[in-house]
């Protein structure tokens, strides 16, 4: 589904990312690991297209499209989603008014029909079904007066409803309490699907207690320097981050 290689890119004259690789099958859930700075927010928002990050080196393949060549929108209507770690707010435009909009400008994107206002609201009704959410955050304003708990919550709810084929999450668990924590996991786990990929950015070991990924990766100096199962992400709470390059410097 996802094929980086060699990625590098510059923010502000500054070389970020300096060779990542990292392949993702569907149906993969991968968690990406590293201490604060390393670059885990640039891959996330490289990959969703947002403007100010310079690709000097290297390739991204979606599905096997080049993903450097298409816009933000495009990208999006292709199915990739990305979950951030600041929800922006949106004072005075009602939640539920901007997700139809960002639906069906998806579907007109891939050519499908617009949902009217009844088929729109069986789709939120599945998909709270489906996340055991309750409707309340549709009736106030975008993300306006949420708490850090009620943006992941419309955070993942938005990403269940345009059910992305690759969803990116950017430490969607910061700041978040355990209730709120297993929310995201649950609704990550209910969307897991053969078809699906996730890749999972997170500074701590925690959410990957509950999203169980198939792969953990230690982004480092620019680029992936260890990868492996969960145990990884278990070994590097333990440790810290130090444990990897002190390891590399012995030559392990
Ligand atoms: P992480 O998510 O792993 O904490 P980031 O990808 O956010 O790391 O940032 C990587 C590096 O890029 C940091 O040194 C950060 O200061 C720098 N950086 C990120 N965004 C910008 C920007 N818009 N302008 C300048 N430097 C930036
Ligand atoms: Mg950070
Ligand atoms: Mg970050």
């Amino acid at each position: 589904m996802l094929k980086i290689e060699n990625l590098h890119v510059r923010i502000a004259g500054k070389d970020i990312l300096r060779g990542l690789s990292l392949e993702v099958k569907a149906g993969e859930v991968h968690a990406i690991m590293g201490p604060n700075g390393a670059g885990k927010s640039t891959l996330g928002n490289v990959l969703a297209g947002r403007e100010g990050y310079e690709v000097i080196e290297g390739s991204i393949h979606y599905e096997g499209r080049d993903l450097l060549e298409l816009e933000p929108e495009e990208r999006a209507a292709a199915g990739v989603f990305l979950a951030f770690q600041y929800p922006v707010e949106i004072p005075g435009v009602n939640n539920t008014y901007f997700l139809r909009a960002a639906l069906n400008a998806q579907r007109r994107r891939r050519g499908e029909s617009e949902l009217d206002s009844m088929q729109f609201l069986k789709r939120v009704r599945e998909k709270l079904a489906v996340l055991h959410l309750k409707d309340e955050l549709l009736h106030r304003a975008v993300n306006e007066g949420f708490s850090g708990g009620e943006k992941k919550r419309n955070e993942i709810f938005q990403m269940a409803l345009l059910e992305p084929k690759l969803a990116i999450l950017d430490e969607t668990d910061s700041g978040l309490d355990i209730d709120a924590l297993k929310m995201v996991a649950d609704g990550v786990n209910a969307m897991r699907d053969p078809a699906r990929a996730f890749i999972v950015i997170t500074h701590y070991q925690r959410l990957l207690e509950y999203i169980v990924p198939d792969y953990v990766h230690v982004l480092a100096d620019g680029r992936i320097v260890e990868s492996g199962d969960k145990s990884l992400a278990l070994k590097l709470e333990e440790h810290g981050y130090s444990w990897i390059a002190e390891r590399k410097l012995a030559g392990a």
